[in-house]
């Protein structure tokens, strides 16, 4: 084994030519490798894009960004020292303090000189010849290494639609995940937002405190659930402390690995009409917002059942929307509860009461172009100073298929996927020998708490690693046959379910021109990790290794 390759700089001098492996992206993900990796005594060199580690803490600094799962399990469990020592301000952590709570364990950890930052990797290169990954950076790294681990993000690769007459716009154009570090100016001027998902959620409420007047340009409503944020209480934090290991077990047997206090009851045509209103009325008002979509067990898989939680949300819209018209165009009608991104929020609703605030109906009147001044719609044109892109990314897979990956038989992995991507367990892709996708497409991804998927998944690679090393095999691989078995069973466990009714990101959706597939593993993290370890104690079943 040899040892860890470190360097402070962004330059090539410090950095090694080869190592065991290049971790890519240091985000959540790609510090917990760097720290497993660091125990398994590899040697290891991470590249990040960005100039600090975070990931989406890093990147996402709009008003208003936060964490939609509670901080005391939104966190790593790696370490217990490390849980009990750090104390979350709030109970959904804002931007700023995640980021201090990743730069904390950047640091608490050493993982930092094992970092070049700045480095976008641009070309991954599978060389048949000595079975090596060649992974170049556009700072001009270049460097071999047997194992690369895509910490690359689920939701990091940037999607700005491509309006006609982006780039005339004379006034501040900024998407919400390149938000900069010295903020916008919007104080008193009209502010456009485009994009009305989980971040168009939190960033209109708090951009309407300040704007001058804001116009928010909605193509889909969106379901959103009050979070209730508040000062973390010091006895509950106490009992999570006292409590972390047999919590952290509960999250592992969990479909969304999380612990949800009022889950559990059952279908909901076993209560009266009155019963339901009480149990969705307690569930609206409580703390953990998400719950709510987590109440009944047929609401993800019965239309039936849908509707009535989905009609009963609507009329929450219409009570806390005081015109009846913005009300209804703010209701979700088009696609069930909980088949898009899960949102919660603070205020989103009461905000259109708000004298500064219009909603404008893109869905019906779409944008025809962004103007020099502002944005014209099919029905009107609009004059604003600051534009705000919320228009998400191009999830899963884009910032995957934007690092121009080649695998075995010199085949882009971007072509590999041009129909629908194609994967094991969301682990690994057939023809990729070596490459371990964290948070990849297949697995359970963006519908489970990522925290603990992403350590999960991390220790599995790393076992899967130290397996290798010990019995001097040079590469895994799976096959075609295999990953297009996962990816059947993938489709046939979603269409149980209600997601696919929905044109949302977890099929593609949203990214012109991208293959619509359904990316997502719906049957629960704890399926899935126990499938992964059952696989791992058959002698990695589905896996080809070879020396
Ligand atoms: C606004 C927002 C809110 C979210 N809220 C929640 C939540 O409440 N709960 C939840 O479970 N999840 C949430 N998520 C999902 C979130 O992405 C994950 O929870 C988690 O942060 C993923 O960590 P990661 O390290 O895998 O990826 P990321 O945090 O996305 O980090 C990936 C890193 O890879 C780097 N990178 C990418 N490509 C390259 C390249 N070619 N070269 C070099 N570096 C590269 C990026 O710069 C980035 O730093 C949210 C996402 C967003 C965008």
């Amino acid at each position: 084994m040899s040892t860890i390759a470190e360097g402070t700089d962004n330059g090539t001098d410090t950095t090694p030519e080869e190592v065991d492996v290049v971790v890519v992206g240091a985000g959540f993900s790609g510090l917990y490798a760097l720290h497993r990796l660091r125990r398994s005594g590899l040697s290891v060199i991470c590249f990040e894009a960005g100039d600090g580690v975070g990931g989406t803490w890093y990147w996402n600094r709009y008003p208003g960004a936060r964490v939609d799962i509670e901080s005391v399990q939104y966190s790593y469990s790696f370490d217990d020292q490390l849980q009990q020592d750090w104390h979350w301000p709030e109970l959904f952590s804002p931007q700023e303090d995640l980021e201090k709570y990743i730069n904390h364990v950047a640091d608490r950890f050493e993982l930092r000189p094992m970092i070049r930052f700045g480095a976008r990797v641009n070309r991954m290169q599978f060389d048949e010849g000595i079975r090596m990954w060649h992974v170049s950076t556009e700072s001009g790294h270049r460097v071999t290494a047997k194992y690369v681990f895509a910490a690359t993000g689920p939701l990091d690769a940037t999607n700005i639609p491509q309006f006609p007459g982006l780039e005339n716009f004379q006034g501040t154009l900024v998407h919400t995940s390149q938000w900069p570090r010295e903020g916008v100016d919007y104080a008193g001027r009209r502010v456009g937002v485009i994009g009305t998902g989980s971040t168009g959620v939190q960033v209109v409420p708090e951009m309407a405190k300040d704007a001058g007047h804001l116009h928010v340009f909605q193509r889909t409503p969106v379901y959103t659930v009050p979070a209730h944020n508040q000062p973390l209480d010091s006895s509950y934090e106490r009992d999570w402390k006292e409590h972390y290991a047999e919590r952290r077990a509960m999250m592992r047997r969990h479909p969304n690995a999380l612990v949800l206090p009022m889950q559990g009851h059952g279908s909901i045509f076993d209560y009266t009409p009155e019963q339901r209103l009480k149990i969705l009325e307690e569930a609206w008002q409580a703390r953990s917002g998400l719950l709510f979509f987590f109440l009944f067990n047929d609401v993800m898989r019965d239309i039936e059942a849908n509707d009535v939680v989905a009609e009963w949300f609507r009329g929450k819209i219409r009570q806390i929307v005081g015109d009846q018209e913005v009300a209804e165009m703010l209701c979700p009608k088009t696609y069930p509860l909980g088949t898009k991104r899960l949102s919660i929020d603070s205020g989103y609703y009461e905000t259109f009461n708000r004298e500064n605030v219009t909603l404008v109906d893109v869905g019906s009147n779409p944008i025809v172009e962004i103007t020099p001044a502002g944005l014209r719609t099919t029905a009107e044109e609009y004059d604003l100073d600051v534009l705000v892109m919320a228009t998400g990314f191009d999830a899963m897979t884009g910032s995957l298929t934007r690092m121009n990956v080649t695998g075995l038989g010199g085949v882009d992995l971007a072509d590999k996927w041009a129909d629908k991507p194609w994967n094991y367990l969301g682990l690994m892709v057939s023809g990729f020998p070596n490459l371990f996708m964290v948070h990849g497409p297949g697995g359970p991804g963006v519908v489970a708490q990522m925290v603990t998927q992403c350590e999960y998944q991390i220790d599995w690679f790393t076992d899967l690693i130290d397996h290798m090393e010990s019995h001097a095999l040079a590469t895994v691989d799976t096959t075609h046959d295999i990953e297009a078995e996962w990816c059947d069973e993938l489709a046939e466990v979603a269409n149980q379910t209600l997601f696919p009714r929905a044109d949302s990101w977890y099929a593609g959706a949203n990214i012109d021109g991208k293959a619509r597939s359904f990316m997502i593993w719906v049957g629960g993290f704890d399926v899935f990790a126990d499938r992964c370890d059952e696989v791992a104690a058959n002698d990695y079943r589905g896996f080809v290794l070879k020396p």
